[in-house]
């Protein structure tokens, strides 16, 4: 009898986690290592969310919890989707979970029968193929194009739809492309599932708030009412409030969904963090200015990396309209062979090559799906980013 179970070899370790490692022991060796492959924001989480954990803990909110979250919090999250995205939700039909990871982990695990499909566009983040496959549930992966903007047309998520397709997972802005949908964009989605009663919408909107150039930012439950009833919107702190070691998630949606993940949760971790939850509330009742400082940062950081990479050669890095990523395009670097002598078979080789010949650390692009690509998270210093930039770009002009 095998020891470990079919369901845990079904998925592989996250290749950005597994990169992050990498570049962990390169500098313990001693190397220089630049490491653009870490999906969180650089940023201190702001003062009063520090000091509200704090006063938690000397007001004795240091136990267990309601499992899947604290009544205020869950009001705090209502007031929110009431406030930013017009959406109407009471407590009950709220879930709070040890970060956005753990409510898209329950919402599949409570969900999914062996054989039922999701569908995800790629690039899509590493996460959501592997959690289905765990759940006994089949990805079914739309690829989009640079051209199409890393949007999946109305036609294409219409012929991905069969009769065993239960959700399709939306993620806009997207990691790893920082491709967002707009208003028009996403209606064209959400008109198809209105032909398809049977399929769910699982909208993950963690890097709601990092738009730029004015863009507006909508979710599939506030342009199409009429999907309320099967759309699970999650959202989270962590990238909004540089809150990612928090640990703070939540999800909105149809009552009997959010008390089954709600079981799923009594049976696994219990509540998330008692001390984080409050945390969470102060994030999402207090000053929101920290918000717009780190768009601001972020937009001029897009801009330097996007300049900045479409001067290598080889590299055509369309320009995001949201989260912190670039997912720039090597084909023209394809065949080619790096100044060490290394032939750019794929953007793993690449990948491989430019941390080795460079020490500037990205994510290849097999890993979201969609290659010949790199993930290069612009989460960091400027001086930071122009280095690396320097160090690539150097890369490209050695590959013959
Ligand atoms: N969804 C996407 C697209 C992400 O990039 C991440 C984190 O990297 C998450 C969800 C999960 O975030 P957390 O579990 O920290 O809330």
């Amino acid at each position: 009898m095998a020891f470990l179970s079919d369901a845990i070899n079904r998925i592989k370790p996250s290749p950005t986690v597994a990169m992050t490692g990498r570049v962990a022991e390169l500098r313990a060796e001693g190397r220089d290592i630049i490491g653009l492959s870490a999906g969180e924001p650089d940023f201190d989480t702001p003062e009063h969310i520090r000091d509200a954990a704090k006063n938690a803990i000397d007001a004795g909110h240091t136990r267990y919890t309601a499992v899947d979250g604290i009544a205020p919090l869950k009001q705090a999250i209502c007031d929110k989707f009431a406030r930013e995205n017009g959406l109407d939700y009471s407590r009950d039909q709220v879930s709070v979970g040890t970060g956005g990871k753990q409510i898209l982990f329950n919402a599949l695990l409570a969900t999914l029968n062996p054989g039922d499909e999701v569908i995800i566009p790629a690039p899509y983040w590493v996460s959501y193929p592997d959690i289905v496959g765990l759940a006994g549930g089949v990805p079914v992966i739309v690829p989009s194009t640079a051209e199409d903007g890393f949007r999946i047309s109305a036609a294409a998520l219409r012929a991905a739809i069969t009769p065993k397709t239960k959700w399709l997972i939306l993620n806009s802005p997207s990691n790893p492309s920082g491709a967002a949908y707009d208003a028009d964009q996403m209606r064209a989605l959400t008109d198809v599932l209105l032909d398809y009663p049977q399929v769910w919408v699982l909208s993950d909107d963690i890097y709601e708030h990092l738009v730029f150039d004015g863009f507006t930012f909508v979710t599939p439950a506030q342009i199409e009412p009429r999907l309320r009833d099967r759309t699970l919107t999650m959202n989270g702190v962590s990238k909004a409030y540089a809150m990612t070691g928090w640990r703070i998630g939540y999800g909105a949606g149809p009552k009997a969904l959010i008390a089954a993940m709600a079981k799923l949760q009594s049976q696994s971790t219990s509540n998330p963090c008692t001390i984080s939850q409050y945390a969470a509330l102060a994030a999402l009742e207090g000053p929101q200015d920290y918000i717009a400082a780190s768009r601001e940062a972020f937009q001029r950081r897009r801009d330097l990396v996007v300049a900045g990479l479409n001067e290598c050669p080889g590299v055509s890095c369309p320009m995001p309209q949201g989260a912190f990523y670039v997912y720039p395009s090597i084909e023209g670097l394809i065949g080619k062979v790096s100044a060490a002598g290394t032939t750019i078979s794929d953007d793993e080789a690449f990948a491989n090559a430019l941390l080795d010949e460079t020490g500037v650390a990205i994510v290849f692009g097999a890993a979201f799906g969609l290659s010949p690509h790199f993930r290069v998270s612009y989460a960091a210093s400027d001086d930071t980013l122009s280095e690396a930039i320097r160090r690539i770009r150097t890369f490209c002009q050695g590959c013959q």
